[in-house]
């Protein structure tokens, strides 16, 4: 086995014993990134400081300057290109950033630095987080690993196939509607969008920002703890980061057994045209669990069919304010034609003109109008009623359920070009994940096997707002059982 294929847990115990050195683990995971360029799993690779930091992080080893501290020291990892690191280019996967240097790194590149992580890349995202495909990304799709026809998911998708196809040992994504946990289904690793405030959105490019929130992507749940404890936490620079005590989320791993755990299955979330093998391969996770000795009981999630129109008013209304500030003035590209030099107003139509691509302008159209006066009542307003409503099913459930279960994904990963230009079948794609972000509660995704065509399936756990302790015990406890019979 390759150094690239193992967890960070295992690498962590490697380079504690001196079995193996940073520079190595690196390599080996730049050398896959090399190999596997087809997929396109980054905008940008940054071998340079990668190896020089990965040198420095042995030196530090080697000096006894590494203590249990720094959880991921050594480790290579991806970071979506919406998260600001300083002195390196932040794309956002748009032609409006393609050469935007943030002079500042997010609170969560701050942490992985602390913690001695080794960022080796930027990985590829649908244009400013809005899509579930990785094909609205200027720097052109990335492919799925598990079958090079297919998308990985979006918004995230490079992350999620960096990490799927050992081309980072662990990655960071952004998930405003299922970003992080659509694509890790899809391509067969574990995904995991926290408690709204619970990680820093400091340095993250503004979406939607009352739903997006970092969270990470892993090979397995022990690795997702690992991870949490690295950038869960408050900061004074996010105003919505909550300030209170975060538990050790890898230490509790292994502590639960899962007899007499209350699992609830929202029967929304079994929907007519779902795809026949992901609902049987779920069922077949509820049995197993049930044998487990979990106590599995049918709910309901009543607001539930509104969720994914609900989400498209209240994303495009916050995206249309957010992007604002793309004027060609303050960042990034500025439209350089005679007509843009002599008219101000028309270098701010120019610049969004040639700087966005389609599906962003969509969404800006989309919010504009109902953000605009006469409307906002009937539509932004409403949605924020409607919104509550749908937080409120859960709070219901979660004094019933520890955590709800559901699939991650209503199909497998789809044919390259299959949905693009059917935006209304691509939004159907976060049907089982948005409520979590309207919610504001943690979800993750597990991979529960492939189907017959090989591509990957994921089932998703939901808990209640700050319960990510359980939600990952519970998890882990899962992955155990679906390990060797799924
Ligand atoms: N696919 C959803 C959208 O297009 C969610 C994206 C996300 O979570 N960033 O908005």
């Amino acid at each position: 086995m390759e150094w690239n294929q193992y967890k960070a847990w295992e690498l962590i115990g490697f380079l504690a014993k001196k079995e193996v050195s940073s520079r190595e683990i690196t390599e080996s995971v730049l050398k896959r990134i090399e190999e596997r360029k087809q997929i396109n799993a980054y905008i940008s690779v940054l071998k340079e400081s990668a190896l020089q930091a990965a040198a420095q992080t042995d030196e530090q080893y080697r000096t006894g300057q590494i203590d249990k501290k720094h959880l991921i020291a050594g480790i290579p990892i991806a970071v979506k290109d919406n998260i600001c690191y300083k002195n390196n280019r932040t794309t956002c996967g748009s032609r409006i950033l393609e050469q935007f240097i943030p002079p500042y790194n997010a609170f969560v590149i701050n942490r992985i630095l602390e913690h001695r992580g080794i960022i080796i890349g930027k990985t590829n995202m649908d244009e400013f987080a809005m899509g579930s495909s990785t094909e609205t990304s200027f720097f052109g799709p990335t492919l799925n690993p598990a079958d090079t026809g297919c998308i990985p998911g979006g918004s995230s998708g490079g992350s999620a196939a960096a990490v799927a196809d050992s081309q980072a040992i662990l990655g960071l994504g952004s998930d405003t509607g299922g970003s992080i946990r659509q694509p890790a289904s899809l391509c067969g690793c574990v995904g995991m969008k926290p408690t709204y405030g619970l990680v820093s959105r400091f340095g993250l490019v503004a979406f939607a920002s009352s739903l997006d929130q970092i969270g990470g992507f892993t090979r397995d749940v022990k690795d997702m703890s690992l991870l949490l404890n690295v950038i869960a936490g408050h900061d004074k620079k996010d105003s919505t980061s909550v300030d209170r005590p975060v538990p050790d989320y890898f230490s509790g791993i292994g502590q639960l057994n899962i007899k007499g755990i209350k699992i609830g299955i929202p029967r929304e979330y079994f929907i007519e045209g779902m795809d026949k093998e992901i609902k049987e391969r779920i069922e077949k996770v509820i049995k197993l669990l049930e044998k487990e000795g979990a106590i599995i009981e049918e709910t309901s999630l009543p607001h539930t069919e509104y969720a994914v129109a609900d989400y498209y008013i209240i994303a495009p209304a916050e995206a249309s304010s957010n992007l604002a500030r793309y004027d060609g003035v303050k960042y990034g590209y500025r439209s350089k034609s005679e007509e843009s030099a002599n008219n101000l107003i028309q270098m701010y139509f120019n610049t969004r003109k040639d700087g966005f691509g389609p599906e962003v302008k969509r969404r800006i159209l989309l919010g504009t109008y109902s953000l605009s006066s006469g409307y906002y009542d009937a539509y932004y307003l409403k949605a924020l009623k409607v919104r509550t409503l749908i937080k409120q099913d859960f709070e219901k459930a979660f004094k019933k359920f520890d955590v709800l279960l559901t699939p991650t994904s209503p199909t497998p990963a789809f044919r390259i070009g299959e949905k693009i230009k059917d935006p209304l079948q691509m939004y159907l794609s976060d049907i089982f994940t948005i409520s979590t972000n309207m919610a504001g509660i943690p979800g993750i995704s597990l991979p529960a096997g492939n189907n017959s065509k090989g591509l990957p399936v994921g089932v998703q756990l939901m808990a209640g707002p700050f319960e990510e302790k359980k939600l990952l015990q519970i998890s882990y406890a899962l992955e155990q059982i679906i390990k060797d019979k799924v």
